[in-house]
């Protein structure tokens, strides 16, 4: 017999929003290697993969349903609303880490080159508990995208935010790393960001970033920002620490600037001083105002936190074992 361990049970989480157009080819690849990793006995017959539908507006949960009867492998998770991409990936890894070994996550996109799947399993067996999925190449996204991200990553290692260069959400985790992510409610969820925090023996697995496969990008660029504000300021107050420095300096700018106006004004200096006064004004005025916005940051962050919302509600889950629509009550 096999023990769980020699054939790990598999489940590859993929988070879709307005999918339906590459549905179809998405499914048709993890599929195939699917079942090519358990003709190697590589991972479990038990094996599937987990589509959850973030609310979308599209055909994408019809598709999901129909694939989840005609194929074995396919199991589909309905979120009741669109959660956004971390929540949704959220939500099938929790689901997913009741009933399995390892769970891998990966975009709907095709963007990711999923034979790296194999390397991330080969890794598992060595004994890792997580693997990330590193793009070696990031030639097929558009310059402005390659750029922005580098800066961000820069940014992040900068701040001190432990984050791997050029690695987004295609990981392998073990089912003792999901246990632990479990702990991690928060709200403002940037598990790029958590995951190493976590700890655990891990690795990284090169691989080529493709073109999307059909369909738009589901973050468009506010969505994007948004994402790295999140990011910064949910790992690093640092931002705050500077504004506090550069309050200091101005302060210490300002005193200086009060003792050379009071000793050239008792030395018969008459000098109009209207420019440097309204100049002046206006820079502390945005200053104070810069320094009150990023503070109001944290605290709207602070807010979020302590209402301990849900962050995603299931409306279905259409397992392996049943091929009937639940609905959980
Ligand atoms: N996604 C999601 N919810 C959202 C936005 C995106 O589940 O609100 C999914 C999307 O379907 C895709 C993944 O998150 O599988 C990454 O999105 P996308 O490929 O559009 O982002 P990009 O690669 O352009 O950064
Ligand atoms: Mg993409």
């Amino acid at each position: 017999m096999i023990t769980s361990k020699n054939s790990p049970v598999l489940t590859i989480v993929v988070p879709c929003y307005n999918e339906e157009e590459v549905l179809p080819e998405t499914v048709k690849r993890l599929e195939h290697i699917l079942e090519q990793l358990m003709s190697n006995k590589l991972v479990s017959e038990h094996s599937t993969v987990l589509f959850v539908d973030d609310g979308s507006k599209d055909r994408t949960w019809e598709l999901i349903e129909q694939y989840h009867l005609t194929h074995h492998l396919i199991t589909g998770l309905k979120l009741s609303r669109n959660s956004g991409h971390q929540s949704a990936l959220l939500s099938g890894l929790m689901t997913a880490k009741e009933y399995s070994d390892c769970v891998i996550s990966i975009d709907a996109d095709l963007q990711d080159d999923v034979e790296a799947i194999r390397e991330f399993i080969i890794k598992y067996h060595e004994g890792y508990d997580v693997v990330y999925g590193i793009r070696r190449t990031r030639t097929t996204d558009t310059m402005f995208k390659r750029g922005t991200a580098q800066g961000f990553y820069k940014l992040m290692t900068k701040l001190g935010v432990q984050i791997r260069y050029n690695h987004a959400d295609y990981r392998l985790m073990s089912k003792r790393t999901l246990d632990h992510l479990a702990q991690y409610r928060e709200v403002n969820l940037f598990l790029r960001g958590i995951v190493p925090l976590i700890g655990f023996r891990s690795t990284e697995v090169y691989y080529d970033r493709h073109e999307r496969f059909a369909g738009e990008s589901k973050y468009p660029l506010k969505k994007m920002l948004s994402f790295a504000l999140d990011g910064i300021t949910s790992f690093s107050i640092k931002p705050i620490r500077l504004v506090t420095v550069l309050g200091f300096i101005l302060f210490l700018v300002s005193v200086i600037a009060t003792i050379y106006g009071l000793i050239s004004k008792f030395m018969g200096n008459t000098v109009s001083g209207w420019t440097s006064l309204i100049i002046s004004v206006w820079f502390i005025g945005g200053v104070q105002l810069l320094a009150i916005g990023l503070i109001g940051e944290y605290i709207g962050k602070i807010y979020r936190e302590v209402k301990h919302r849900p962050l995603y509600i299931i409306e279905s889950f259409l397992s392996a074992d049943d091929k009937e629509v639940v609905t959980p009550r």
